[in-house]
């Protein structure tokens, strides 16, 4: 597990990025904003043929966030504190 403390010397354990919940992703953007890293990028979801209902179902979610590059996270859990939808899932590494 990463160790870290805050300026001040508290203890301190980074929260990376794990995962991007497709189904629940309205591809609002907000993880985007407030990433500080180049993490995040937000891809066309394409034509959406599957009618079940545990597909995404928002008409207008035309697009959603995937982590492109996990590596680059500092897990700052930023992304997860803006998003409204609940999407993400972290580890600690
Ligand atoms: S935890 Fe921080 S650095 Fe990592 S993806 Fe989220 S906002 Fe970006
Ligand atoms: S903040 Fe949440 S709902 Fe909005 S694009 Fe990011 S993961 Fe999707």
């Amino acid at each position: 597990m990463t160790a870290a403390t805050t300026r001040g010397g508290t203890p301190w354990t980074p929260q990376f990025v794990e995962a991007i919940n497709p189904k629940v992703c309205i591809g609002c953007g907000r993880c985007f904003k407030v990433c500080p890293r180049d993490v995040l990028t937000l891809v066309d979801r394409g034509e959406d043929d599957d009618t079940d209902d545990d597909d995404w179902d928002d008409e207008d979610a035309k697009a959603m966030m995937t982590v492109k590059d996990p590596m680059d996270c500092i897990g700052c859990g930023a992304c997860g504190r803006t998003c409204p939808k609940g999407c993400f899932s972290f580890v600690a590494a």
